[in-house]
């Protein structure tokens, strides 16, 4: 599938030079980011984007593994593993930066405390605060013939998990979570800054409303453990190669409460041996015999489904003669429609013809009075 290729450079995005350092780049984006945070241009969609786009390449920029990556592969390097979700456009993703976020700003809270210095002594974001689950990436290579009627399977990942311990409260048993005292349980507080005031996750509770003085032997007050995890996968018909599946919900578990990641299946389709697939056509190719092209014959071919058809290659057939076979193609992933199975015809004369043979062949030459001189047309 292709990788988005009208994004523009971050480091453009953000007016610095590849060399940047860490503090150049993030005060070029505290200037962007003032100059179009929503809060003070509400309801401007270019606006918005503008700071969707600042705030993705400081995302980046600002991370050293991420931004290497960046620099190595381009916009390409990063999707593939961190952004997937975050900025491919359309596909499955759908509105994917809301996805990668949790649906509104909050979500860019825990930047903006660093970049502000909102936060009153501690890193906002700790290990407490509420987090979306990191989104996974799993690779499947499956036949064309799968690709084709689909496929239940069963696969096994490796990922983070509600802690059934606790539950997920990150207490330990008998001991409960209290309620935040300085924001009262909302997890959040309201911050003015000179140009505008936002919601910002709260210093004591890291946002999650609750205290935990007691933290889960298990997870140690993560809310989250790794675990295997059994998955039954359900591929739908017609999945062309390259296509990307989200599972929702079956990526990580997020932490304190926060939402699960979603599961990417990258599908990868075999090739075949004799058929070529064209969306949801199947092209295959056949050589008949001089005789079976001049005199008419019935053939039997196999389908991807394992089945026989049956072609009536009629009298005088011409080589590079195509037979459409309704209905034993693939069926569209999306839409109650199939596709056919294309025959292509090659006449193939024979070798090493016996005495016989070509004796034969020659008493049929002079009965056809072979033209010496045919006249050239145009190919069709
Ligand atoms: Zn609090
Ligand atoms: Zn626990």
């Amino acid at each position: 599938m292709a990788t988005t290729t009208n994004k523009r450079d971050y480091y453009e995005v953000l007016g610095i030079e590849k060399s940047a350092n860490a503090d150049e780049i993030k005060k070029s984006y505290r200037k962007l980011a003032i100059k179009y945070h929503p809060d003070k241009n509400q309801g401007d969609k270019a606006t918005e984007d503008k700071f969707k786009e600042a705030t993705e390449a400081y995302e980046i920029l600002s991370d050293d593994k991420k931004r290497s990556q960046y620099d190595q592969f381009g916009h390409a390097g990063v999707h593939s593993s961190f952004s997937d979700a975050y900025s491919r456009g359309g596909g499955f993703s759908g509105s994917s930066f809301e996805d990668a976020f949790g649906g509104s700003f909050g979500g860019f809270e825990d930047i903006f405390s660093s970049l502000f210095g909102f936060s009153s002594g501690k890193s906002q974001a700790g290990p407490n605060s509420r987090r979306r689950g990191a989104d996974l990436r799993y690779d499947m290579t499956i036949s064309l013939a799968e690709a084709a009627f689909g496929k239940k399977t069963e696969i096994t990942l490796r990922k983070r998990e509600v802690c059934d311990k606790c539950n997920g409260t990150g207490a330990e048993a008998g001991s409960k979570p209290t309620t935040c005292d300085m924001c009262g349980g909302a997890g959040q507080v309201r911050r003015s800054q000179s140009f505008f005031s936002v919601n910002t996750t709260c210093p004591k509770c890291k946002g999650t409303g609750s205290i935990i003085s007691n933290p889960c032997k298990t997870c140690h007050g993560e809310t989250t453990v790794e675990k295997q995890k059994k998955l039954s996968i359900s591929i739908p018909e017609g999945v062309d190669d390259n296509t990307q599946l989200r599972v929702t919900g079956e990526g990580e578990a997020g932490a304190n409460g926060g939402k699960s990641g979603d599961l990417y299946l990258f599908i990868h389709v075999q090739e075949h041996d004799i058929f070529l697939r064209d969306g949801i056509h199947l092209i295959t190719e056949i050589g008949i015999s001089i005789t079976q092209a001049s005199l008419g014959a019935e053939i039997f071919l196999p389908t991807l489904d394992d089945k026989k058809v049956k072609i009536k290659i009629p009298e005088g057939t011409v080589s590079g003669k195509i037979f459409r076979l309704k209905g034993h193609g693939i069926s569209h992933v999306n839409y109650n429609k199939k596709g056919d199975m294309l025959v292509h015809v090659i006449i193939e004369p024979p070798k090493h013809l016996s005495g016989e043979q070509k004796k034969i062949l020659n008493e049929l030459k002079k009965l056809l009075a072979d033209n010496d001189s045919p006249m050239p047309r145009k190919p069709s």
